[in-house]
């Protein structure tokens, strides 16, 4: 259907107020269509004209389906594989509820909320959660150019869901045992350029580094774009290595802008991601990179239907 076609339709649909009857017919035909043939046609179209996963030959035979999808045997190495083999959703199963589950990621819902709305186990959300949403959120701009802003914010660190605890509980729910930037939070450095160009790192504990801003900045600064950040040491260091142009504002004096110089683009993401994050409860750190780049892909907008985060995520890793 052609999406002019589809838009009349919608807004037809939406100039009728429909009696309960009505709404009832047309919910029972929604949820007949077969998501579960179209998840597997976007699949097979997303994989098209891959080489072998195994050995990179492009020479293959189709041998038969399993699971709905086709069979390939590769003439090189001889082992077979389908559309799914090395990405991160082979061996997920029910893939009929993929899509519907995929709503629920752009929805933002709790693991309990997507299971009960798809009719899944709880675990099967969770798992799937953390397998879709990774996967998906691989698809970031290679490098950041022009000016750069970059800052940390830090989470507490969270042992939400663990079995063993390395430590005894907090009493009093999120509270530092210490004042300041400690071992005890999650450093979670965003560097963004000024066309909206993203770019999320889970450092670990403390304060960063100029080491770690090294090993996450130093390869997506793409050659003669500008850093901007606060006036931390490492910063300064790291781009006196690099020899990249680096400003800084004075945040500890209170500074937030010198003209064009300041990291607020930086600093809304940070905002808009920990209020993002309340809705959850919590996160473990373990998580959290998953949930910055759960985020990401949010706040971009870019993968922004079921079908594109499907595809996003149908990737080889
Ligand atoms: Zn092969």
């Amino acid at each position: 259907m052609a999406d002019l076609a589809f838009d009349q339709l919608l807004a037809a649909l939406a100039g009728k107020p429909l009696s309960f009857d009505e709404a009832a017919q047309l919910q029972q035909w929604l949820a007949g269509i077969d998501q579960g043939a179209q998840c597997l046609a976007l699949i097979e179209e997303a994989a098209r004209g891959r080489p072998c996963p195994r050995c990179g030959c492009a020479r293959v035979h189709r041998c038969g389906q399993a699971s709905g999808l086709q069979r390939f045997r590769c003439l090189g190495c001889g082992r077979s594989y389908n559309a799914l083999t090395g990405t991160p959703l082979a061996r997920l199963r029910k893939r009929e509820h993929w899509l519907a589950y995929l709503q629920c990621v752009l929805d933002s819902l709790v693991v309990r909320a997507a299971a009960e709305k798809i009719g899944v186990h709880r675990t099967t959300s969770f798992r799937w959660r953390h397998r879709f949403i990774p996967a998906a959120a691989r698809q970031r701009a290679p490098v950041l150019g022009d000016i750069v802003e970059a800052d940390e914010t830090y989470l507490l660190e969270s042992q939400k869901g663990s079995r063993t605890m390395t430590r005894p509980p907090r009493r009093h729910g999120g509270l530092a045992h210490r004042r300041g930037i400690n071992g005890e939070h999650d450093c979670l450095l965003v560097a963004r350029d000024r066309s909206g160009r993203t770019r999320d790192f889970h450092t670990g504990r403390g304060p960063v580094t100029a080491a770690q801003l090294d090993a996450c900045l130093g390869p997506v600064i793409a050659p003669g774009a500008v850093l901007f950040s606060d006036g931390a040491m490492a910063y300064r260091r790291f781009t006196a290595q690099h020899g990249i142009a680096h400003a800084w504002v004075n945040a500890s004096a209170g500074e937030h802008a010198r003209g064009d110089i300041h990291i607020q683009n930086v600093n809304g993401w940070h905002a808009r991601f920990k209020g993002w994050l309340v809705h959850f409860r919590g996160v473990a750190s373990k998580y959290l990179a998953n949930y910055a780049g759960w985020w990401r892909v949010l706040d971009e907008r870019r993968l922004s239907t079921p079908t594109a985060l499907l595809v996003a995520a149908a990737q080889r890793r």
